[in-house]
C-alpha cells in the first residue's frame, strides 16, 4: 500500500450522515465554498486522482506532479479537519468516476468546474440531478459584472472590464478617482533588464514523503510524458504555497512594475511572482492575494501593474471564455471544433503517436478558430529541436525545465513567432497547454487564441501582437549569443514585414496597424519579396526539424 494511502487511512473519519462534495484538481481550498463555511464534520469531500485526465495529452511531468501532490496533500489536510474523504483513483472520464460513488454518498454538490472540459464531462449528472452546482466562490467577479461592463457584449476590452472592477470594487480608489491619476502605470512598466537587482532566486520547497512517492509514480507510469521534473522546486503543500507567496511579495513585487516586460536566458520569471498555476488551483486564493497587495508598501506601478494582472487580466479572460463557450460560439460565428485533444505537435516530434486511449468524443478537443486562416503544424523547436533563433530555442529549454515561463516570453517570443509562421492556433493552443503547469482551458484558450495569434481577430484584443526582433532585442538578453544580428540580419524581422504583407486583406481596416501598413507599402519590392522568401525558407527548415543559421538565408 502507499504510503499516501496509508497516512490518509489513519486520519479518515467515520463518514455516515455527511453531505458530499466533489473537489476537482482546480479547486484545493477550504478558503472558499462549503468547507470554509459549514461544519467541517458535517461534511465528505470526494477527490479523484485521475490517469484518464493525464493521458489526455502528453502533459509536462512537473505539471502532472503538481496536481497530484497538491490534491495527495489536501485529502491529508481536510482529513486533519475531521472532513470524511473519499480518494478516488479513477482511469476514466470524471462523470462515470463519480457515477460509480453516488450509490454511496447520494447527491453530490460542486462548485461549477472553471475548466468547460470538466463541465462538459459532469453534464450528464447535472442533467440527471445527481450532481448540484454551486457557485465557484473563488472569483473576484461575476459574469454579471462582466457583462455590465461592457453592455453592448463583444468586442471585449479589458481596460473597460477593469476600470468597471475598479469602480464597482473601490480598489485603488479614492473618491471615486483611480489613485495616482490614472487606472493604469503600464507604459511606465516597460524598462529592459541589465542584470541588476538581481533576480531572485526561484524558491525550494521541502521534500515530503508524498511528494516522493508521487515523483516516483510518474517517473514509473508516466515516464513516457516530456519534461523536467524537479522534486525540491514542486509546491505540493498549502505551507508550500504561503512559502512561494511571502517569497514573491519580498523578492519580486518590489520590482514587479517597471521590469514587467523585460526577458532574460539566465531566469525566466526575473521580478514575476511564479503563483499562476497556485492560484489556478486554488491553493492560493486571488481575493486573499489582491488583499496582501493592497496592505503593501510599494511603488504604486508595481502594486497597479500586479493588481491588473490577477483582478482584470485573469478575470476577464475567464469571463470570456465562458461567455463564448470556449469559442465555440463567436460573433463571427461558430469555428469548427477538433474531435480529439490535440497533442500540440508531440507526435511529429516523438516519431510516435500519442496514445488515445479513450474514444469517446465527447469532451472533444476544443474550438479552432484561425482568424488569419493561419494552419501550419508547430515546429518540432517547440519540443526542443534546436531552431538557430536564441530567443526560441531559449525560451523553449526553460519551458520544458520548468514548465514555466512568464508572459512576455509567452507573448512576445513563442505566439509571436508562431504567428508570424502561421502557425495553427489550435496546435499552439494545445502545445500551450500541454507544456505549462499553469495551463488550464479557461485561461490557456483566449490568452492564446484570443491573445497571443489574433484567431478570434478584434473579439478581446484590438491588434495581433506580433514584432520583428527589434523589440525582442530591447527587452532580451537573448541576442548577445545569437548567430543573427538583430539590427542586420535576424529572419524575424523579415518575417513580420513578410507577416503583414500576407495579412494585408484580414487587416486593413484595423485602425491600430495602419501606420505599419503604410510603412509596408513603402518597402521596396525586392525586400518584401526577400521576406516572403524567408518565410518560406525558414518554415521548411523548422519542419524539417534542422537548425537555421545565418547561411540558411535566401540570398537578398
Ligand atoms: C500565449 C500565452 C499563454 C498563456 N497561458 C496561460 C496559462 O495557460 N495559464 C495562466 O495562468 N496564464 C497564462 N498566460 C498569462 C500569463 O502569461 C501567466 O499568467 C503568467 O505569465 C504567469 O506567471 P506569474 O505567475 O509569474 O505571473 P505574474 O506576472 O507574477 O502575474 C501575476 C498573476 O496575474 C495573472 N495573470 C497575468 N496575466 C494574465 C493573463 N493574461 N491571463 C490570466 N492570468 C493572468 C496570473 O494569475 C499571474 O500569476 C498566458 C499568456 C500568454 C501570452
Ligand atoms: S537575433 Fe533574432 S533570432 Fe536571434 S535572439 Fe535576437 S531576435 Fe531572436
Amino acid at each position: 500500500m502507499s504510503a499516501f494511502k496509508k497516512m490518509l487511512d489513519k486520519k479518515l473519519s467515520d463518514s455516515s450522515g455527511r453531505r458530499w462534495l466533489f473537489v476537482p484538481y482546480d479547486q484545493l481550498s477550504d478558503g472558499v465554498g462549503p468547507l470554509a463555511k459549514e461544519d467541517p464534520k458535517s461534511l465528505g469531500i470526494i477527490l479523484v486522482e485521475n490517469t484518464w485526465k493525464a493521458a489526455r495529452r502528453p502533459y509536462h511531468k512537473q505539471k502532472l506532479a503538481l496536481i497530484l501532490a497538491n490534491l495527495r496533500n489536501f485529502a491529508l489536510e481536510q482529513a486533519d479537519r475531521g472532513v470524511a474523504v473519499r480518494y478516488v483513483v479513477a482511469h476514466e472520464p470524471y462523470g462515470n468516476a463519480i457515477e460509480k460513488v453516488i450509490p454511496e454518498t447520494g447527491p453530490i454538490r460542486m462548485m461549477t468546474p472553471a475548466e468547460r472540459e470538466l463541465r462538459a464531462d459532469l453534464r450528464g449528472l447535472v442533467n440527471r440531478g445527481d450532481l448540484e452546482l454551486i457557485p465557484h466562490e473563488g472569483w473576484h467577479t461575476t459574469s454579471k459584472h462582466f457583462q455590465e461592463s461592457r453592455k453592448k457584449g463583444p468586442p471585449w476590452r479589458m481596460d473597460v472590464f477593469y476600470r468597471y472592477v475598479r469602480q464597482q470594487t473601490g480598489i485603488l480608489m479614492e473618491k471615486g478617482k483611480p489613485l495616482g491619476g490614472k487606472l493604469s502605470f503600464d507604459v511606465e512598466n516597460r524598462r529592459a533588464w541589465k542584470g541588476a537587482p538581481p533576480a531572485p532566486e526561484v524558491p525550494t520547497f521541502p521534500v515530503d514523503p508524498i511528494k516522493r512517492e508521487v515523483v516516483d509514480l510518474i517517473e514509473s507510469g508516466f515516464s513516457h510524458h516530456p519534461g523536467e521534473l524537479d522534486l525540491h522546486r514542486l509546491p505540493g503543500t498549502k505551507s508550500d504555497a504561503q512559502n512561494l507567496w511571502s517569497w514573491a511579495k519580498s523578492e519580486c513585487l518590489p520590482y514587479f512594475g517597471p521590469y514587467q516586460d523585460a526577458m532574460s536566458k539566465g531566469s525566466s520569471s526575473l521580478f514575476h511572482t511564479r503563483i499562476s498555476a497556485l492560484l489556478n488551483i486554488h491553493r492560493l486564493l486571488p481575493a486573499e492575494i489582491v488583499d496582501d497587495v493592497l496592505g503593501m508598501d510599494l511603488p504604486l506601478q508595481s502594486k497597479e501593474g500586479f493588481i491588473r494582472q490577477v483582478l482584470g487580466w485573469r478575470e476577464f479572460v475567464y469571463h470570456v471564455h465562458q461567455a463564448t463557450d470556449g469559442f465555440r460560439t463567436l460573433p463571427t460565428g461558430k469555428p469548427p471544433v477538433a474531435e480529439k485533444p490535440g497533442d500540440g505537435g508531440y507526435s511529429r516530434w516523438a516519431g510516435k503517436p500519442w496514445p488515445d486511449k479513450w474514444s469517446r468524443k465527447d469532451p472533444d478537443g476544443g474550438a479552432k478558430p484561425s482568424f488569419l486562416g493561419a494552419n501550419n503544424p508547430l515546429p518540432q523547436a517547440f519540443w526542443g529541436t534546436e531552431s538557430g533563433l536564441n530567443c526560441l530555442d531559449q525560451v523553449v529549454s526553460q519551458v520544458w525545465r520548468e514548465g514555466y515561463g512568464h508572459h512576455i516570453t509567452r507573448l512576445m517570443v513563442l505566439a509571436n513567432l508562431a504567428t508570424l509562421l502561421d502557425i495553427s492556433p489550435r496546435e499552439l493552443t494545445d502545445w500551450f497547454w500541454i507544456a505549462y503547469s499553469d495551463a488550464f482551458d479557461w485561461v490557456v484558450e483566449p490568452n492564446v487564441m484570443g491573445m497571443g495569434t489574433y484567431a478570434v481577430g478584434d473579439l478581446m484584443t484590438t491588434k495581433p501582437y506580433t514584432s520583428g526582433a527589434a523589440y525582442i532585442h530591447k527587452m532580451g538578453d537573448f541576442c548577445e549569443s545569437c548567430l543573427f544580428d538583430a539590427k542586420k540580419n535576424c529572419p524575424i524581422t523579415n518575417l513580420y514585414w513578410g507577416f503583414l504583407d500576407r495579412q494585408q486583406e484580414s487587416l486593413k481596416n484595423n485602425p491600430r496597424l495602419r501606420m505599419m501598413m503604410a510603412t509596408l507599402r513603402r518597402r521596396n519590392t525586392s525586400l518584401r519579396q526577400y521576406d516572403q522568401k524567408v518565410f518560406q525558407r525558414l518554415s521548411k527548415t523548422l519542419k524539417d526539424g534542422t537548425q537555421f543559421t545565418p547561411d540558411s538565408l535566401p540570398k537578398p
